[in-house]
């Protein structure tokens, strides 16, 4: 496995293996890499093909963090990332440091808009700009065909559909599901940070999102009595930032299921900021 931490050196790799035609699939992460990461890995392996390639990159971007403390806190695994990655048989792996992407205040950046408002768009001001403006950058020095993202990230898989299809980037955006832990939780860089009864307690997040979706099969279509039992599920185990069911195409909130709607939730767990979603039925729409 090659490791690149110069954009340049990257970006001369990439325009190389256009010339030759190569297939470059690419899976961007900010590390803290785990079984999600490598299911994402794996998948672009598939669609790269022979030939292709895979590229990964790790980079925890500055710019998509509005709270400090979790930017400082956010989990560094540089080597044991690595190691994963060449045991997973991926052929590049580019890890810029902060001052490589960064190396002075940028001017330009890339604007979101309608679908960054609500969810964690709301949650987090800027959060969204942050990451289209990194994932822009990404793509300029990877020049990717593919680009895999999770649906764990379900606003962010929509704010990079729509930057991809409104500035033309020639890239294949493929969404991947959720992987999760056996007893429902959902993978993520941050349950590092939660202690084994903070792991148990974040479970509190796809059990309300699994009831939720019973409910809906079975008919329930006001969101307002959904999300209240969402929280009532929730209950101690954490503190909601919010609870939602939007509208799939737009992510607007609504009120009543209708055509596909998915609910998703953000939950403090120990201080952590955990996040989930799942798509919502009506019981003439089942998913
Ligand atoms: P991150 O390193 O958290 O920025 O994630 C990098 C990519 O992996 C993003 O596209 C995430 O949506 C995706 N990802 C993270 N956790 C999971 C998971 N549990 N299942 C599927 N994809 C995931």
């Amino acid at each position: 496995m090659k490791v690149i931490t110069s954009v340049s050196g990257m970006q001369r790799l990439a325009l190389r293996l256009l010339q030759q035609q190569r297939r470059r699939v690419v899976v961007p992460t900010m590390g803290g890499l785990h079984e999600g990461h490598l299911a994402l890995v794996r998948r672009a392996q598939q669609l790269a093909g022979k030939k292709g390639v895979v590229i990964v990159s790790i980079f925890v971007n500055p710019i998509q963090f509005n709270v400090t403390n979790d930017f400082r806190h956010y989990p560094r695994t540089l080597q044991d990332d690595l190691k994963k990655l060449r045991r997973a048989g991926v052929t590049i792996a580019f890890c810029p440091g902060e001052k490589e992407m960064y190396p002075a205040a940028a001017q330009t950046a890339v604007e979101t808009g309608e679908l960054s408002k609500y969810l964690c768009g709301a949650a987090r001001p800027g959060h969204f700009r942050g990451v289209a403006t990194v994932v822009a950058k990404l793509f300029h020095i990877l020049q990717p065909e593919i680009a895999l993202f999770g649906e764990k990230d379900f606003q962010q898989l929509a704010v990079i559909r729509q930057m991809v299809a409104d500035l033309n980037f020639p890239i294949k955006i493929v969404g991947h599901p959720t992987v999760r832990e056996p007893g429902g939780l959902a993978m993520s860089s941050r349950n590092r940070r939660l202690s084994p009864a903070g792991r148990v307690r974040a479970r509190c997040l796809s059990e309300a999102l699994r009831e939720c979706r019973r409910l809906a099969r079975s008919g329930v279509r006001e969101t307002a009595s959904l999300k209240k039992k969402a929280r009532h599920l929730i209950g101690r185990n954490g503190r909601v930032d919010y609870i939602e069911v939007v509208d799939e195409k737009n992510l607007h909130p609504v009120k009543r299921l209708e055509g596909r709607c998915r609910m998703a939730l953000a939950v403090f767990v120990e201080g952590v900021r955990l996040i989930d979603n799942c798509p919502l039925a009506s019981p003439l729409n089942l998913c």
